[in-house]
């Protein structure tokens, strides 16, 4: 969809520190993250929210969720990982193309927010080197 950043990134206008992909999803790490390891899973086809997401693409992300979470568990070795997905502005929905965010926590870190947490800037270098740790651990 014109205008839509993360269509522009499944597209490769916009770079990302990729994941993992298949013919139906891209995972990439969060630029902005609330952990190390923050990912998000998106479908190539774009669908602002879970009203909209088509059922097969909707799967193929949950599949990819599995995937990826076994590999952050392996990579990062995190207390957990929490799954979350946002509907609607009126909850802090900011990009209107779906997205499922996985975020580890450490287990010395603090508890996770759920809708509000206030994006800060990572550090690419970091985030770069993170994605890698976790690319290479997808089986
Ligand atoms: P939300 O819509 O509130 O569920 O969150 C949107 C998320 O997308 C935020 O965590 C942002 O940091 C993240 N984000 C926005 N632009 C990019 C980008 N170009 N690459 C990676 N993550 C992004
Ligand atoms: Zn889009």
């Amino acid at each position: 969809m014109e205008g839509c950043i993360f269509c522009k990134i499944v597209q490769g206008d916009i770079p990302c520190f990729k994941i993992y992909e298949d013919d139906k999803v891209l995972a990439f790490e969060d630029i902005n993250p609330i952990a190390e390891g923050h990912t998000l899973i998106i479908p190539k086809r774009h669908a602002q929210d879970l009203w909209e997401i088509p059922a097969e693409d909707l799967t193929a992300i949950h599949l990819a969720s599995q995937k990826i979470i076994r590999a952050i568990k392996k990579a990062l070795k995190p207390t957990g990982v929490a799954l979350l997905q946002l509907n609607g502005r009126g909850v802090n929905q900011v990009v209107m193309h779906y997205h499922l965010h996985l975020m580890p926590r450490m287990s010395e870190s603090p508890q996770l927010p759920v809708t509000d947490w206030g994006l800060k800037e990572g550090d690419m270098e970091a985030i770069k080197e993170t994605a890698r740790k976790i690319a290479s651990a997808i089986e």
